[in-house]
């Protein structure tokens, strides 16, 4: 997974879209190369996932193969694309007016980032970079 630093990119809503485009690209290329609906099926051999930060192997057979598999279809391509999309209509419609200081053009009033932008970015807080004082 490559870092998007917050050093580079200060704004929280800037840096949660790159992420966000990042998955979308990622999710296009699964697509071209495993396209259509994802379905959970345990035909033909089992494959090892491994993570868990250390690279250990967290499923290979059985229930962990079972629910780790289960996750993954609920996050096939379409459906990554989809949450993709809404995700940056949300970020472009809470954007920022361009006033000193910005105000969201969708809140009025609130300071840019909203609120809503900070609990969108926060679904992002497990990725390299997140700020804590990004926190809603
Ligand atoms: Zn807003």
């Amino acid at each position: 997974m490559r870092e998007i630093s917050p050093d580079e990119i200060g704004d929280p809503a800037e840096w949660a879209r790159q992420w966000i485009l990042a998955d979308r690209e990622a999710a296009h290329v699964a697509g071209i190369v495993a396209p259509g609906a994802w379905v959970h099926s345990h035909r033909g051999a089992p494959g090892v996932i491994y993570g868990g930060g250390d690279g250990r192997e967290l499923a290979a057979a059985g229930e962990s193969l079972r629910a780790v598999t289960e996750h993954l279809v609920r996050h096939d391509p379409e459906d990554v694309l989809s949450r993709c999309a809404a995700e940056l209509a949300v970020l472009e419609a809470h954007g920022s007016n361009g006033a000193v200081p910005p105000s969201c053009r969708e809140c009025r009033d609130a300071p840019h980032p909203c609120r809503t932008v900070l609990l969108l970015v926060s679904g992002y807080r497990h990725r390299p970079g997140y700020r804590e004082g990004w926190r809603p």
